[in-house]
Formats: C-alpha cells, sequence, structure tokens
C-alpha cells in the first residue's frame, strides 16, 4: 500500500515534496511550464493545510556540477508567480544554511532548494546525500513522475529515513490512469507508437498485443518492423540490435493482425537535404533515401482505424515533426485525436516529443490526460515496476 498525501495530518509540518520541474529553458527563460503548474495542486493542497513546504527537483543533466544554466531560480520565480507569493530559494540542497531555512519556514511558506543533480549523489542515490536531503522534512511525499522509474537519492534512499511517506495528487494521478489503462480500458483501445528509439518501446507492444485491439506504429521506429520483415527500408534509421525481438512480435501479432505498420513514407536523403521530399511505398524506398514522415495513405490508414477508439494511448511523433516538411503525420494524427476526444474518447498522451508537439499545435489542454513522464509511463505499461513508488510501498 502506498499512502496518499490526504492521509496525513500536515498542519504546521514540513513536508518535503519531490516535484518534477525539469522544465526546458531558454537564456534562463521556462519556455513550458506544464510541468510546474502539474505539481501546483499538491503544493496549493499543503498550502491550505497550514504546511510547511521544502520542494526538490533536478533540471536537466548538469552532471554533478554547478551550472547557472540549468539553476531552478527561474522555475522558482514561475512558482512565485503562479501562487502569487514569495518563494525562498537555497543555491544547495543540503547546506547548514539551507537547513536553516528550512527550520526558519512558517506554515504555509515555501522553501526551493537548488538542482539536486549539481550533486553526482543525487544520481547514485548516495547515502550521505539522501540523509541530508531529508533532514528537511517530517513528511516525504514523492509527486515526480517524470523521474519515478529512476533510483536515486532524492526519490529512493531518501525514503529510508521517513516513517512517515507517500504520494502527492499528481503521482497519484497519473498511476491511476494508467493502471486503469492497463486493467479495464474502454474498448476498442489503440496504441499509436512513434519516434525513433525502439528499445523502450518493445516490452510495452508485446504486452499490450493482449491489452490493445490495435498497435499503430510509425516514426523512425517502424523500420526497424520492416527490416525484420524483410523489407528495404533504403537508408532510414533502424535499430538491428533489435531485429529478432522484432521478428518475435511481428509473429506473435499475425494471427490477430494487430500489429499496423506505414504503408508510405516521405523520404529524402538526408535530414538537411533541402531538396523537396519524396513518396515512396513501403515496399521501394529508395536506397539512399531515409524515411522522415508516414505518407498520406498512412495518415488515412491509421486515422481510419483510430476512429472507433474510445481509448487511445500515444507515445511518439510519426516523424520528425520538428522539420516542417515533416510534420504532417504527427500533425494529423494529433488533431485526430483531439477530434476523437471531443466526440467522447479518452485520450492519454506520453513522452516529451509528442507533448511538444501537442503544444506547437496549440491543442494540449484537449487532451484527456497528458503525462508527465514519457519513460516512467513506458515503464509502467510495459509491467515494470517503478523504483521510486515501491520505495514507498508499507
Ligand atoms: P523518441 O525519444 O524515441 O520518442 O523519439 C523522438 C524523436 O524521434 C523525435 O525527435 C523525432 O524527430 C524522431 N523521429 C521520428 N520519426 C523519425 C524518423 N522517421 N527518422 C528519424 N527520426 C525520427
Amino acid at each position: 500500500m502506498i499512502k496518499s498525501i490526504s492521509s496525513f495530518d500536515i498542519k504546521n509540518k514540513r513536508i518535503l515534496i519531490r516535484v518534477d520541474m525539469n522544465v526546458p529553458l531558454e537564456n534562463g527563460i521556462v519556455e513550458d511550464n506544464f510541468r510546474i503548474k502539474a505539481s501546483l495542486p499538491t503544493i496549493k493542497y499543503c498550502i491550505k493545510n497550514g504546511a510547511k513546504i521544502i520542494l526538490m527537483s533536478h533540471l536537466g543533466r548538469p552532471n554533478g556540477v554547478v551550472n547557472d544554466k540549468m539553476s531552478l531560480m527561474p522555475v522558482g520565480e514561475i512558482l512565485a508567480d503562479l501562487l502569487e507569493m514569495p518563494i525562498k530559494f537555497s543555491h544547495d540542497c543540503i547546506s547548514e544554511d539551507a537547513h536553516d531555512v528550512t527550520l526558519g519556514l512558517k506554515s504555509g511558506e515555501i522553501h526551493l532548494l537548488e538542482n539536486l543533480r549539481f550533486s553526482n549523489d543525487e544520481i547514485k542515490n548516495g547515502k550521505d546525500f539522501s540523509f541530508a536531503l531529508a533532514k528537511h522534512g517530517d513528511i516525504y511525499i514523492n509527486d515526480a513522475f517524470g523521474t519515478a522509474h529512476r533510483s536515486h537519492a532524492s526519490n529512493v534512499g531518501i525514503t529510508k529515513h521517513f516513517t512517515h511517506k507517500g504520494i502527492g495528487f499528481l503521482l497519484e494521478k497519473e498511476l491511476q490512469n494508467f493502471n486503469s489503462l492497463i486493467r479495464k480500458p474502454q474498448k476498442p483501445f489503440v496504441v499509436v507508437l512513434g519516434g525513433a528509439k525502439i528499445d523502450t518501446k518493445l516490452a510495452l507492444i508485446d504486452r499490450f498485443l493482449n491489452i490493445a485491439d490495435k498497435i499503430i506504429i510509425g516514426g523512425g521506429m517502424a523500420f526497424t518492423f520492416m527490416k525484420a520483415q524483410g523489407k528495404d527500408i533504403g537508408n532510414s534509421i533502424c535499430d538491428d540490435s533489435l531485429l529478432k525481438e522484432a521478428e518475435h512480435i511481428l509473429e506473435k501479432s499475425k494471427n490477430a493482425n494487430k500489429l499496423v505498420l506505414p504503408k508510405d513514407f516521405i523520404c529524402n536523403r538526408s535530414l538537411d537535404d533541402k531538396s523537396e521530399p519524396i513518396e515512396f511505398d513501403n515496399k521501394n524506398i529508395g536506397k539512399d533515401f531515409m524515411g522522415l514522415d508516414i505518407g498520406l495513405q498512412s495518415i488515412n490508414r491509421f486515422k481510419d482505424i483510430l476512429s472507433n477508439a474510445q481509448t487511445i494511448l500515444w507515445n511518439g511523433p510519426m516523424g520528425v515533426f520538428e522539420d516542417k516538411k515533416y510534420e504532417n503525420g504527427t500533425k494529423a494524427i494529433a488533431n485526430h485525436i483531439v477530434d476523437l476526444t471531443e466526440k467522447g474518447a479518452i485520450s492519454i498522451v506520453g513522452g516529451g516529443d509528442s507533448a511538444s508537439a501537442l503544444k506547437k499545435y496549440d491543442i494540449r489542454e484537449k487532451i484527456t490526460h497528458l503525462s508527465t513522464g514519457g519513460g516512467a509511463s513506458l515503464e509502467l505499461l510495459s509491467g515494470n515496476t517503478l523504483p521510486a513508488t515501491y520505495a514507498l510501498e508499507l
């Protein structure tokens, strides 16, 4: 059993919350405050109930080195704006000064600690580091779904030092949404996968062959399956080390006819090639060409299949959507998922790139559940235990 923050008496207590405020920063400006906003329900609950709040998060990959470009200070400013109140900030997570600031907090006040990953002990799950972090709180709450698939000091090591520990409302909501997707999705249930990396998605496909009605594969990952089918994929990206596994999945899905691959592609000689892209069908991609988006036939076929769905899970773009020339597939599928959501389907989207695509097309608010964790959601959906939630089991 994992306790929810709502089961604790938090009045006047120091609540140490692991949040996920790993947001994109450009020249010190927060480019997307989605994750900060997603953390607000737990923080506001703590304020309302008279707790003293200490927030800790990582941002980017500073590799154990203090780097002003990855400071959480701009995040603190956004948080202060959103909450319309001042926030105390410490330039170090475990210094005496930082602990003093925590000890001086009054009920309803917030203390934000600097980027956890300025110390390598965070990702190494260092014992002394987690012990020193734990000194900030009477109760430990994890609300960071985005890192729940990692075993770090602030989400796993630290839990040993608390009798009173649990999860916040965001993590609770993420777990509920994904667990109900696995246990009782409303049918028909269609999964749409894309992106470049196939290794993180194969276990999910294998498992969902039994759960989903159709699994649509687009993006760069489709080419590993196509090569496993013996098709010529030209210069398209492919993970040769996973061909055997892809073959096994294709074989397993054959009778039920569940896996749907693209029929055609928008191709070019390279991503930087300035020439007009050329369309190829999936049987004869030119030798020197690489598939960079799905073609019109594939878009229409995928849309057709999705039209019947009552539940849709989407993770990964259909092509290199960052480039206007190769965004059509991702844009069309994203907009179609939104249309279906408006008509009553449940849509769940995970993965940083799918979230960026939704933001690019200004349709993020129209999805039923946009997850804050791409990697964590893939792990959970693949049937793996998340170390951070396992550490909170009582
Ligand atoms: P992932 O992290 O696995 O979800 O991959 C996301 C990335 O996949 C995005 O940055 C896309 O540009 C990239 N991508 C999607 N389709 C393709 C493709 N056909 N070839 C190369 N990269 C792709």
